[in-house]
């Protein structure tokens, strides 16, 4: 394909002012980013001890590459931004991309981080525009923390999210992928932090990829135990999540500042409320987490295409949106060696 030229072609055909909605009528108004393919953590279900062959810098969207693709986008409905990786704090000036994005008139900007940066830079983050924040932890016990993410750094992760709720960022959710045998036993301490603070534990179903399958089956525990679990301790009510664009389902324990959510990619499947594609770090808009339908904006981008252009081919990709996904338990995703090559 020759992007540019196609966009010429189509521009004079295609209603640029249409908004992103799939050809199963989901509108689509919710765009991951991944800043960077790297992180500073080596947590077990996601990256090998030695890292991955990062991406050659090169290939890397710049900031202001990123910035001409949202502005494409908002100008056929994208709302809602979320800067992911990798680890998107260890990208030089994330403040400045927050920045930019927030000028092009995106109010909902958020932020998925392990948090190890995040107190030293939430001010600058705040100041630029940023709304809410994803911190993923899943153990509140530092020797724990060092087996799952083969990183110290507990304490920074929880400074970082003290950061987060004094900076008064809503809502704070933290995202704990559940572990048979790993840290099933924590649980209900996660399950209290929501009691006092208004902060968002959700609890996530350990996905298949490459690396880690031999992990997540004996590791794997369905969103339904979980929630059985927690109810043994106290009762727990269907409650209204917080503002976002997830796929949880929530519940809160009586008169909690908080609520519980589960996300259940493989018990339960929230395919039709899909609102959201991916851009990964080389500038790949990826369709599906677990699917690699994808469309190449790097190099129509880098070989000068303009802003109608870039609109007509978000609008392309979405005839390649998948329906549904087909992720198994015991079967890795396709061609997914980790989320962070994606932004998971
Ligand atoms: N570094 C950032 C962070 O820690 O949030 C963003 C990237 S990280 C890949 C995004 C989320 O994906 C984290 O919450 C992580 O726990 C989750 N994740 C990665 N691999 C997973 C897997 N195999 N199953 C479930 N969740 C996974």
């Amino acid at each position: 394909m020759a992007p540019p030229e196609l966009g010429r072609v189509a521009v004079e055909t295609i209603d640029l002012t249409t908004q992103l909605t799939d050809q199963f009528s989901r509108p689509i108004t919710y765009l991951r980013i991944s800043v960077t393919d790297k992180c500073n953590l080596r947590c077990v279900y996601c990256m090998p001890e030695a890292g991955l062959p990062w991406l050659p810098k090169s290939n890397i969207l710049s900031y202001e590459e990123i910035v001409a693709i949202v502005a494409a986008g908002a100008k056929v409905g994208l709302r809602s931004i979320r800067l992911t990786g990798g680890e998107p704090l260890i990208r030089r000036d994330l403040a400045t991309l927050v920045q930019q994005i927030a000028d092009f008139g995106i109010e909902d900007i958020a932020l998925s981080t392990n948090a190890l940066l995040l107190a030293e830079q939430i001010d600058d983050l705040v100041r630029a525009g940023l709304k809410r924040v994803n911190v993923s932890l899943d153990t509140l016990r530092e020797d724990r923390f060092f087996a799952i993410a083969r990183r110290p750094g507990l304490n920074k992760v929880l400074a970082g999210i003290r950061s987060a709720v004094d900076a008064g960022l809503h809502p704070v959710k933290i995202n704990c992928v559940a572990m048979r045998g790993q840290n099933d036993d924590e649980l209900e301490s996660f399950a209290r932090l929501t009691i006092d603070e208004p902060i968002f534990v959700r609890f996530i179903e350990v996905m298949p990829v490459h690396e880690n399958a031999a992990l997540q089956n004996d590791a794997y525990i369905s969103s339904d135990e979980i929630l059985d679990r927690l109810t043994r301790i106290q009762d727990l009510s269907p409650a209204i999540g917080p503002p976002g664009n997830g796929p949880a389902r929530y519940f809160a324990f009586p008169g909690a500042q908080g609520a519980i959510g589960v996300i259940s990619p493989l018990s339960h499947d929230y395919c039709e409320r899909c609102n959201r594609v991916r851009l990964t770090a080389d500038g790949r808009l990826r369709m599906c987490l677990f699917g690699d339908q994808h469309v190449d904006i790097r190099t129509p981008l880098r070989a000068g295409a303009s802003q109608s252009e870039l609109i007509q081919l978000l609008q392309g990709a979405m005839a390649i949106k998948p329906e549904r996904h087909h992720l198994r338990l015991g079967e890795p995703a396709a061609r997914m060696r980790a989320f962070s090559e994606i932004g998971g």
